[in-house]
């Protein structure tokens, strides 16, 4: 099998400073199956529910069985398999790749038949779930059912699967939960501010056939909801509800600060050729002919801060103002993706104003005799409550939603 170690400065979850990040980890493992391999898993196909009839619901599209790889996937003749230790005191892998509901003799024969598990043991073989789920689209923004007050759903009974994605919603339905009960508005993240804004959204508004999973390429502005800048996109709206306290919230705001402040350094300092040039020329990026700000420097593709801690003045400032890695690694990402970031924002704010739109609840889209017959049954069924979100419904076109708009008098 070939190692795959792990990453070399793995991150954590948290950004307090109670956890701390890994310093130790063991490797995964890589092999794969072969045409030998899947001969032996054909062989079991007739036994298996899935093949034969007696279990009719669809396969995870993302993670699908072995069998339904080199069934769907009949020109491959290897799929990869990555092996992963399942804790530091135990011989147990989990055989990544390789999920199966073949008969067990099945299993074992062909997981013997995979490069460097010739004399694997076996804990348990694997089996397939089934599962139902209630359609999404009669919830509100809250997870609260729309037909039963107080009622909230989350997880995988609204048709998602995923571990992030059943514990983000528990974590909103729980937080709408209490809000109800304190007669608080509710607790609703929009698209442009997290992943969760758009796993609800997604799921209310469209619905889901299949198992839903919280994909990066499902949101609209991926380069706003970056992992880096979470707590700078939430705390302040965790704080403001009660949940992080003022410790986390100061926290939060000092890094801001610092890399705003460092922003503006850069803006504001300029560097001479003499300097610059050494740096440029060692990273291939054109020469300078006379001083230019900092910023402009560190936006070329080729420099990153490492180049730029090369000039007397930044290390400096970094040094006095005993910048740690966090601080740091932000002020490079908005210098160096601020053309990006600034376009999708805009485009955010102006989807935003549709947001703001509200559209009443008992709205009678029957009355709008231009709009569409489909834009009308769904806009009935999912009942939006902004022209935004009724923008998002399918079927409901451009033209559908510039008809509602004269209609509500903008
Ligand atoms: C084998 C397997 C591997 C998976 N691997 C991954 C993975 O690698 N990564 C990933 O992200 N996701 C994975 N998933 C999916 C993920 O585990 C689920 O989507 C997620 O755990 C669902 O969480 P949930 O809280 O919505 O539901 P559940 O975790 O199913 O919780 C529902 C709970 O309700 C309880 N319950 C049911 N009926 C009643 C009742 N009448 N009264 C009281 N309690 C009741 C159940 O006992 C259960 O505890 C995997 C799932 C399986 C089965």
């Amino acid at each position: 099998m070939i190692q795959q170690p792990g990453d070399e400065n793995p991150e954590k979850f948290s950004y307090s400073s109670l956890t701390k990040s890994l310093t130790e980890q063991r490797s995964c493992h890589m092999t794969y199956t072969s045409p030998e391999v899947h001969n032996v898993l054909r062989d079991g196909f007739e036994r298996s529910p899935m093949f034969n009839g007696r279990i009719k619901s669809v396969g995870p599209r993302y993670c699908p069985s072995i069998e339904d790889k080199i069934n769907r996937f009949a020109d491959k003749e290897r799929h990869q398999i990555f092996v992963e230790p399942e804790g530091w005191n135990t011989v147990e892998v989990y055989v990544n790749g390789f999920s199966t509901s073949l008969p067990e003799d099945i299993q074992f024969k062909a997981l013997r038949s995979v490069t460097g598990f010739e004399h694997v043991k076996f804990f348990r073989p694997g089996y397939a779930i089934e599962y139902d789920y209630f359609p999404p689209t009669q919830l509100k923004h809250s997870l609260e059912t729309k037909l039963i007050e107080g009622l909230y759903f989350a997880g995988q009974i609204n048709g998602t699967t995923g571990y992030e994605e059943a514990a983000s919603q528990g974590l909103m339905a729980g937080i709408n939960a209490s809000l109800k009960v304190q007669e608080d508005d509710p607790f609703i993240l929009r698209r442009d501010q997290a992943y969760i804004g758009v796993l609800i959204d997604d799921l209310i508004t469209k619905g889901t056939e299949e198992p839903y999973r919280m994909f990066t390429s499902r949101a609209e502005y991926r380069t706003l909801l970056r992992q880096d800048n979470a707590d700078l996109r939430l705390t302040p709206l965790s704080h403001a509800i009660g949940l992080a306290k003022e410790d986390r919230l100061k926290r939060m705001e000092e890094k801001e600060y610092k890399s705003n402040q460092f922003i503006e350094f850069f803006k504001d300092t300029s560097v001479k050729p003499d300097e610059a040039n050494p740096v440029l020329a060692n990273k291939g990026s054109a020469l300078m002919k006379q001083s230019d700000k900092m910023f402009k420097i560190f936006s070329r593709p080729s420099i990153t801060i490492n180049d730029m801690k090369k000039f007397s003045s930044v290390s400096k400032y970094i040094q006095d103002l005993k910048l740690d890695r966090e601080v740091i690694e932000q002020t490079e990402i908005q210098v160096k993706y601020s053309g990006y970031i600034n376009k999708e924002k805009n485009n955010a704010d102006k989807l935003n104003r549709l947001e703001d739109i509200k559209i009443p609840s008992n709205f009678n889209f029957d009355k709008i005799n231009s709009m569409s017959l489909e834009a009308r049954e769904k806009l009935k069924n999912i009942q939006p409550t902004t022209v935004s979100q009724a923008s998002r419904i399918s079927g409901v076109s451009p033209n559908d939603i510039s008809v509602l708009l004269v209609y509500m008098g903008r």
